[in-house]
C-alpha cells in the first residue's frame, strides 16, 4: 500500500479510538493497540515528513471537548507525553536531552496514574474553577464536580493564584465496585479504571460524579515559576504543603539506569498498587534545564512517559456460562483453561453481555487474549481468529432463560438481557441469598446451599416463607443435623426484630440500596406507610431521586407484596422503623433549625458543600456574607474579614471543632 492511503488511514483510525476514548469514555480497543497504531504512524510520519496530515494525532494533543460543558481556555497549554516502550527508547531520549544541554543530567520519576488530567485553578488561595485537558487549548469547566472530591483542596495553606494539575483517578476497588453495581442494574461497565473517572467527572450532574469516589494526584503547577523551587521534585514536596494530594512514590534519579531501576521496580509493584498505573513519568529535573528543552507541538522535550507493556496470556474460551442475578440480569462468562495473569491464576472472565459477545465474536473454543482490567479484572481483549477452526460458528445467543426457560428481552436503554419472570427459580434464589445478606435482615448461616435445597424442595417460595420453618423443615435437607438446624431458627427468629430498614432493604426493590431504604424508613416511620405513598412524597425526599420514587410505587402495587407483607406481618417480623425518623432528627439537632449560618475559612473534615447540605437538612440555612441576620459563623482554619466582622458584630463563633462535635452528636443518637 502507498504510504500516504496507509497515512490516512491510520488518522482515520486513531481518530475514531480517540472520540471513542476522550469524548464517549467508551474505548474499543486497547490502549496498547492504540499506541501500535500510533507507533507505526509517527515512523511514517519520520520517514516521510511531507506527508503530515494537519489531522494527525502526532500534530496535537489527544482530547477532545464535549458538547454539553462549558469551554475553558488554558492561557497556559497542557501537553501530553511523549511515549517510551523499552529501555533502548528510553536511552535514545537520554541522548536527546543529553546532546540538547551538553551534560548529563538528573530525572524525577513519577508514577504515571491511569486518569484522567485536570487543571485547578486557585485565585488567592481559593479554588475556583477546573477543568480537564480538553485538546491542550480549550478544556471542559468540571469545576463543580471536582469539588465533590475530597482531596482537592478547596483552600490552600497559602493565598497564591496559581493553576495546579494533576491526574483525577477512580481507586481499583471503587472501580469493582462501581462495575458489579452497574452489571448488576443492566448498565454497560466500564473498560478500566481510567475510563470509570472520566465519565464519574465528565458527568453534568455532580451528585453523581459525588458518590463514585473520585481522588486526585497533583504533580505539576502550570507556571512553575509561581513556587519558591527550582525543580521537580522540591515542587512535588511544595504542592503537598499547600495541601494537595501527592503521590508518594517519586524519586530523584542521578542517572537513566536509576531510572530504570525504578522502571522495573514498579513494574513488579503495580498490582499492589490501590489505583492503576499505566507506567513512570520521566522528567528532567531542574526547571532551567526544562526550559532550555522546550516543547515540540504536543509534548515537553524534557519528559517522556514510559508505557509498562500489557500483559497478555493466551488462553482457550471451554464454555460460556449465562447467570440470573435477583433482578433478572442474564450475564455471561466465558469459562477458562486456567492460566496466569498478573500474578493470579484465571479461568473465568466476565463477558459483560450480548453485544460484548457480538462485537468481539467470541466463540466456543475460541483462543483468546485476556489481561486484567485494571490489573485486577479479569478480561477477553481479542479473539485469535487464525487459530480458529474451520467449522467454527458464531455462538448462538440464549433467546431463553436458561433456567426457567422464559423468553429473554432487551429492555430499551439496557445492553443486559433480562429474564423478567418473577418467579424464575434462579432469580428467587439469588434474592433470599440477599434477603439473609449481611446488610439486609443479616440471618447468620444461611449459606446459598442451604437455601437453594429450601426452595428446590418448595420449603420456601417466597422470603416470608423463612419465617415459617421448623427443625423438621431443615433436617430433611442434606447434611443438616440438629445443632445447624437450630442455628439457623435461632438466626431467623433472631432477624424478627431488625429494624425496618434491613427488610425494606432486604425486598430487594429495584434501586433501594441500603442508604436509600434508610433514608426511606426515617422517613416515613414504618413500611406499611411508605407502602401507600404517593410518588410525589417519596420523590421530595432529600437525596431520593425520581427513579428511586417510581421503582418504590411500583414495587408496592402489586398484590403478591401486598400478600407479603400480610405474611411478614402474621410471622411476627417487624416493619417499624426502630431509629429515629427524620422528624425526631430535626427535634434533637434543632441546633440548626431556623439559623442562618456562614461558614468561613478552611473546612478540613468536610467539603464545603457537605458541610452545608449537613446544616441545610437539620433544618438551617447557609448564607454567604455576615449580617445581624446571621446566627452563627463556623470559621474554620484562616478565617478572614466573615470572623471579624462576626466578631464585631458579637455573633456567636464555632471552631470547625465545635461544629464536628455538634454534628456526631447527632450521628451517634
Ligand atoms: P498519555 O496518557 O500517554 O500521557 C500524558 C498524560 O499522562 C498527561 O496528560 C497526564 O494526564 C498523564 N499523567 C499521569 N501521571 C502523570 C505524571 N506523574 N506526570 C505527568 N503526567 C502524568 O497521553 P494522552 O495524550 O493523554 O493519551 C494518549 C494515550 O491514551 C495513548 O497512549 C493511549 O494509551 C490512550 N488512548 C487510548 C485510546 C483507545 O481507544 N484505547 C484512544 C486514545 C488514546
Amino acid at each position: 500500500m502507498e504510504p500516504q492511503q496507509r497515512m490516512k488511514e491510520l488518522i482515520e483510525e486513531l481518530n475514531r479510538y480517540a472520540h471513542e476514548y476522550y469524548v464517549q469514555d467508551k474505548p474499543t480497543v486497547e490502549d496498547f493497540v492504540y499506541d501500535r497504531l500510533y507507533a507505526e504512524l509517527t515512523e511514517l510520519e519520520a520517514k516521510y515528513p511531507m506527508l503530515i496530515a494537519a489531522d494527525s494525532p502526532t500534530q496535537r494533543v489527544g482530547g477532545i471537548i464535549s458538547p454539553g460543558f462549558e469551554k475553558v481556555n488554558h492561557e497556559i497549554q497542557l501537553f501530553s507525553l511523549n511515549d517510551a516502550f523499552n529501555q533502548a527508547d528510553l536511552a535514545a531520549f537520554n541522548q536527546r536531552v543529553e546532546r540538547a544541554l551538553g551534560h548529563a543530567v538528573s530525572y524525577t520519576c513519577e508514577l504515571k496514574i491511569d486518569g484522567l488530567s485536570i487543571s485547578l485553578r486557585y485565585e488567592e488561595g481559593k479554588f475556583v474553577r477546573g477543568a480537564t485537558r480538553g485538546d491542550g487549548t480549550i478544556g471542559e469547566n468540571i469545576t463543580e464536580n471536582l469539588k465533590t472530591i475530597r482531596s482537592i483542596p478547596l483552600q490552600l495553606k497559602q493565598p497564591y493564584s496559581m493553576e495546579v494539575r494533576g491526574e483525577c483517578y477512580m481507586p481499583k476497588q471503587s472501580f469493582l465496585k462501581l462495575n458489579q453495581e452497574r452489571e448488576e442494574a443492566g448498565q454497560d461497565v466500564f473498560a478500566n479504571p481510567r475510563n470509570a473517572a472520566a465519565g464519574s467527572v465528565r458527568q453534568l450532574d455532580s451528585s453523581i460524579t459525588a458518590k463514585r469516589n473520585l481522588s486526585s494526584f497533583l504533580y505539576t503547577v502550570a507556571d512553575a515559576g509561581m513556587l519558591h523551587v527550582t525543580n521537580q521534585i522540591d515542587a512535588l514536596g511544595e504542592l503537598e504543603e499547600l495541601g494537595f494530594k501527592i503521590n508518594p512514590e517519586y524519586r530523584l534519579c542521578q542517572n537513566i539506569e536509576e531510572v530504570w531501576d525504578y522502571i522495573q521496580e514498579f513494574q513488579q509493584k503495580r498490582s499492589d498498587l490501590p489505583y492503576e498505573i499505566d507506567g513512570v513519568v520521566i522528567k528532567v529535573n531542574e526547571f532551567v534545564q526544562q526550559d532550555e528543552l522546550g516543547f515540540t507541538v504536543r509534548a515537553p522535550r524534557w519528559a517522556i512517559a514510559y508505557k509498562f507493556p500489557p500483559e497478555e496470556v493466551e488462553t482457550t474460551v471451554e464454555d460460556i456460562e449465562w447467570t440470573i442475578g435477583r433482578t433478572g440480569v442474564v450475564t455471561p462468562t466465558a469459562v477458562m483453561t486456567p492460566v496466569k495473569v498478573a500474578g493470579t491464576t484465571v479461568s473465568r472472565a466476565s463477558l459483560h453481555n450480548r453485544d460484548f459477545i457480538e462485537l468481539k465474536d467470541i466463540r466456543l473454543n475460541d483462543q483468546v487474549v485476556i489481561y486484567k482490567a485494571g490489573d485486577i479484572i479479569p478480561e477477553v481483549a481479542y479473539v485469535l481468529v487464525d487459530k480458529r477452526s474451520k467449522d467454527s460458528v458464531p455462538y448462538p445467543i440464549p433467546t431463553h432463560c436458561p433456567v426457567c426457560a422464559s423468553e429473554l428481552v432487551h429492555l430499551e436503554e439496557e445492553v443486559a438481557l433480562r429474564c423478567i419472570n418473577p418467579k424464575c427459580p434462579a432469580q428467587m434464589k439469588e434474592g433470599l441469598n440477599h434477603f439473609v445478606s449481611r446488610n439486609a435482615m443479616n440471618i447468620e448461616g444461611l449459606g446459598p446451599k442451604v437455601l437453594a435445597q429450601l426452595y428446590d424442595k418448595e420449603l420456601v417460595k417466597d422470603v416470608a416463607d423463612l419465617y415459617l420453618l421448623t427443625e423438621a423443615d431443615f433436617l430433611s435437607l442434606d447434611k443438616i443435623k440438629e445443632k445447624s438446624a437450630n442455628n439457623f431458627l435461632t438466626a431467623i427468629e433472631g432477624s424478627k426484630g431488625n429494624s425496618a430498614e434491613r427488610l425494606l432493604f432486604g425486598l430487594g426493590i429495584r434501586h433501594v440500596g441500603a442508604k436509600a431504604a434508610k433514608i426511606l424508613m426515617e422517613h416515613f416511620g414504618d413500611i406499611p406507610t411508605l407502602s401507600l405513598a404517593q410518588k410525589e412524597e417519596i420523590s421530595s425526599i432529600f437525596s431520593i431521586g425520581e427513579t428511586i420514587a417510581d421503582s418504590v410505587v411500583n414495587y408496592f402495587e402489586h398484590k403478591e407484596v401486598k400478600e407479603l407483607l400480610l405474611e411478614f406481618q402474621a410471622a411476627g417480623v417487624n416493619l417499624a422503623y426502630l431509629g429515629k425518623t427524620t422528624a425526631e432528627l430535626a427535634e434533637v439537632t434543632s441546633i440548626f433549625k431556623d439559623k442562618t449560618v456562614v461558614l468561613t475559612g478552611k473546612l478540613s473534615h468536610f467539603n464545603r458543600e457537605d458541610a452545608k447540605a449537613l446544616i441545610e437538612n437539620q433544618g438551617g440555612k447557609v448564607t454567604g456574607s455576615v449580617s445581624k441576620k446571621t446566627d452563627l459563623v463556623i470559621a474554620g482554619e484562616e478565617a478572614g474579614s466573615k470572623l471579624t466582622k462576626a466578631q464585631s458584630l458579637g455573633i456567636e463563633v464555632w471552631t470547625e471543632e465545635e461544629f464536628v462535635a455538634n454534628v456526631e452528636e447527632k450521628d451517634g443518637e
